[in-house]
């Protein structure tokens, strides 16, 4: 026994509810949309989707260690913001077909079903760039464990709502900060395959997934309309480490709704 009391800790974690609650907030119109968003998109669980399309009441908040997570995304982002406003509308030297751009942070684009917010759009006289942002960790990097599958289906479906919204095709791009270096691939999906050609931590790194994203957007705007029109509930996930939860903790904002009373994975 000890009579130490965490400070900076309890302050860190106290600052990160607060900005969940605050957080919150400013998305409710989006989480009352009642529309598919693209983080949808390869999901591991279609109830999910169920319950943000219907405008469900999270039954609990998002535990420490995944709101600790998501912090260290929105702060990688921000660095990565700073960088590039640094260099908008000033005259390029170093990158070849990139003499001057401007840059928009959290741009929103939705469609009658789907509704979503780009990280960057960057934009030069002739060239437009989709940017995804993600902060990882470093076995990521270490396994080359990336890009991952969802945020590959994320990206492509904003390049599908940028053009069925302007009809120019942009060119589309993941980013990964971890420390001490960064990922980037271009991503091309094609009709049975998505591939992902780039660079993790300076070596060159492809990659082709056999997944078509015209198929997976297919599924879930059937899912749309199943949830809509015929009332349909997916079944829960049937193990949480699946996904229902980060490093033994809740993950999941309607966690408490599928597995309350439930004190072991359903299928032990
Ligand atoms: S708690 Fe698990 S099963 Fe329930 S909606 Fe979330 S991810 Fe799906």
């Amino acid at each position: 026994m000890n009579n130490i009391t965490p400070i900076v800790g309890k302050i860190h974690e106290e600052y990160l509810l607060e900005q969940q609650r605050l957080n919150n907030e400013a998305r409710k119109d989006r989480q009352s949309s009642g529309k598919l968003w693209p983080t949808d998109m390869f999901t591991k669980c279609d109830r999910k989707i169920y319950y943000h399309m219907v405008g469900t009441k999270s039954s609990n908040e998002h535990g420490f260690p995944t709101l600790d997570y998501f912090d260290g995304g929105n702060l990688a982002e921000a660095k990565t913001e700073r960088a590039l406003l640094h260099f908008a509308n000033k005259r390029l030297s170093f990158i070849d077909g990139l003499e001057q751009y401007s840059v928009e942070r959290s741009v929103r684009i939705s469609n009658d079903m789907w509704s979503g917010e780009i990280d960057f759009v960057i934009k030069s006289k002739d060239r437009i760039i989709l940017v995804e942002h993600k902060a990882t960790s470093d076995s990521k990097f270490k396994n080359l464990d990336l890009p991952q599958l969802k945020h590959l289906g994320q990206l492509c479906l904003y390049g599908k709502l940028w053009f069925e919204k302007y009809g120019v095709m942009p060119e589309l791009r993941i980013f990964y900060s971890g420390w001490g270096g960064f990922a980037e691939y271009v991503v091309s999906p094609n009709s049975k395959t998505i591939i992902s050609e780039g660079f993790i931590k300076g070596k060159y790194h492809k990659k082709t997934r056999r997944k078509s994203v015209k198929h997976e957007i297919d599924r879930l705007e059937q899912l749309y309309v199943d949830i809509k029109q015929n009332n349909l509930i997916p079944l829960m996930l049937e193990k949480k480490h699946n996904g229902c939860e980060f490093m033994g903790n809740p993950s999941c904002s309607y966690y408490n709704l599928c597995w309350y009373g439930k004190s072991m994975d359903r299928q032990t």
